[in-house]
Order: structure tokens, then sequence, then C-alpha cells
């Protein structure tokens, strides 16, 4: 009996003791950042799955219950996850919480009169991220220190060449091609370090409704500049954006990455690869040439057309009958 008591203490021991520290990011480019920092000295999680909304995201007793286990806590900030200070403080986590867009230039949105949260469509922005996870995480385990910072020396190398692909791509857009029209507000980090005008169905969340001016403006916007294609998100419901297409004749260019990683299947399932994924359709798409469809007002004119056709050959029939009534 004795030896089974310390056989389990022992078991326990070596167990609490291969245990890393938890590390939960509350959005999945976030996570794939710690992950590439961190590797195999903490694990890491996320709250919002992939494919999910954070603007809009509800908390699950899964989500509480990560967060009471977690040692450290990543979030975005800049009202990006709204949810997450209830969150913290339901749980009673004692977890370290730190804002990994401290030290971003942000950009402020008129309309909401908020910092606009999508910080990361901006490489250099995801190196301020890295950092500040990067020291974030020596804190955490100071015994690592040298693995985190030779992991970040070697991520942000890979961050750079990832802004001069995106810099050298985006340049190949002829200047007045250079306009890039999404479902949600989520680009303007990414349009005003590459060179792009923005265009939006909703603002910097999307939680707000869509304003019929917006959507007026939006199609104004696509016909004067003969913009060749629009972009929906995987994050946001396209129907809004799909509509002002049909309107505008004007296609579907593809589905971005916003707010959230994508999956192996669809790719872009890291944080370097969802920019490379969102560059390459945006630069393929702009630069072809828009495909002329027929707007919906040509459409009616053409049934207009038929119509008045079918009542002038009815009306001819008749006088062409009655003539011929008549001569008999
Ligand atoms: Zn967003």
């Amino acid at each position: 009996m004795r030896y089974l008591v310390f056989l389990l203490s022992l078991i326990i021991a070596l167990s609490a003791k291969a245990e890393k520290p938890h590390v939960v990011a509350t959005a999945s480019m976030i996570m794939d950042m710690a992950k590439n920092i961190g590797k195999e000295h903490v694990q890491v999680s996320c709250i919002v799955p992939i494919g999910g909304d954070p603007h809009i995201y509800k908390p699950t007793p899964k989500d509480a219950k990560l967060v009471v286990n977690a040692n450290l806590i990543f979030k975005n900030a800049l009202t990006f996850e709204g949810w997450l200070d209830e969150l913290i403080e339901n749980s009673g986590t004692k977890a370290a919480v730190v804002t990994v867009t401290k030290g971003v230039n942000t950009i402020k949105s008129e309309t909401y009169n908020s910092p606009d949260p999508h910080a990361w469509m901006d490489v250099k922005n995801g190196i301020i991220y890295a950092e500040n996870i990067k020291n974030a995480l020596v804190t955490l385990v100071p015994a690592q220190k040298q693995a985190f910072e030779d992991n970040f020396a070697a991520y942000k190398k890979e961050l750079e060449a990832l802004d001069a692909y995106i810099v050298e791509s985006v340049n190949s857009i002829p200047a007045e091609k250079r306009i890039l029209v999404t479902s949600h507000d989520a680009f303007q980090y990414y349009g005003k370090r590459y060179g792009l005008q923005l265009e939006s169905v909703q603002g910097i969340s999307t939680d707000g409704d869509i304003q019929t001016k917006d959507v007026l403006h939006l199609q104004e916007v696509i016909k004067a500049s003969k913009v060749p294609v629009v972009f929906v998100e995987t994050t946001v419901n396209p129907k809004v954006l799909q509509q002002i297409a049909k309107d505008t004749g004007t296609s579907i260019g593809g589905k971005l990455l916003s707010d959230s990683l994508g999956d192996e299947k669809t790719g872009g399932d890291t944080y370097i690869k969802m920019l490379r994924h969102n560059t390459d359709l945006v630069v393929e798409g702009l630069k072809s040439e828009k495909v002329e469809a027929p707007s919906i007002e040509e459409e009616n004119t053409a049934t207009n057309y038929i119509f008045t056709g079918v009542i002038a050959f009815l009306f001819l029939a008749g006088i062409a009958f009655m003539f011929a009534k008549n001569k008999q």
C-alpha cells in the first residue's frame, strides 16, 4: 500500500512537471503568432474558433474553463473582443492579460469614433504583435528567454519577407484599379500600408445595421471606377455584397480572410498564409478586366421591348383583320 501511494505521488509530481503553461488567445491570428514564438514550451489555445466572428462572439461554458485554466491571455483589444472582460471577470481567472496591440499606431474610425481593431492587416503591426507576445512569454517562462528570443527573431524575418511580398504584389496593380471593396471595413490598415482605397458595406464592426446610404455610395464607386471584382469574407454574411455585385454588374473576386484564419481546406491557416491568400486574391481580381454583365435595368429594358413588340404586332394584326373584313 505504501508503495502504491508513493508511486501515485510520483506520477502526479511528474505529470505536474510535464504540464506546460497555458496560453489563451482570443482570435486565431494571435494564437498562430503565439505558437510560432512559444513553440514546444507552451500550450496555446484559442477562444473564437476558426471561421468565427470575434466582433459578435458569444462565449460558452467551455471558454470559461479555458480562461480559468490559463496562465496568460492575449487579446487584441481596440474594441475587438467586447465580450472578453465579462468572461474574465465571471471566470475569476488569475491569468495575466496582455494587449498585443500595445505600441501600434492605431487608425481611428470617424463614423464610430473608436479605434479600428484590424491592426494585424499591416505586417509592420504584426511584428509589434509578435514582439509583445515574445515579451509576455519571457515574463511567463523566464527560463526559456533565449528560445523565445530566437523564435521571435526567426519569425520577424519571415514577417519582413511577407511585408515585402505584399508591397511588391500590390504595386503590380495599375494605380487606378487599386480599389478594394469588401463586406466590412477590416482592411483600412492594409490599404494604408500597401496603397489601396477601401470601400465596404459595413463599418469596422459587424454588429451594426447596414445603412442604405452606404449601399448607394458603394454602387456609385463600383460603377464610376469600373471595379472589376468585390470581395466577400469568410466571417461575414455575403448576401448584401452579392446583391450589390449583381446590381452593378460586377463579380465576386473570392473570400478574404479578415477576422479569422482559414482552415486547411480553404488555405490561409496561419497568419502569414492568411495575408498571402488575401493579397493573391486581391491582386488577381483587381488586375482582371470588368466582365460586362447586363444590369437589372438593361434586362428590364429588354423585357419592355419584347412586350411593346407583341402589343404592336397584335394591334397591326387587328387592323389587317378589320381591313380584310371590310374588303369582303
Ligand atoms: Zn472585423
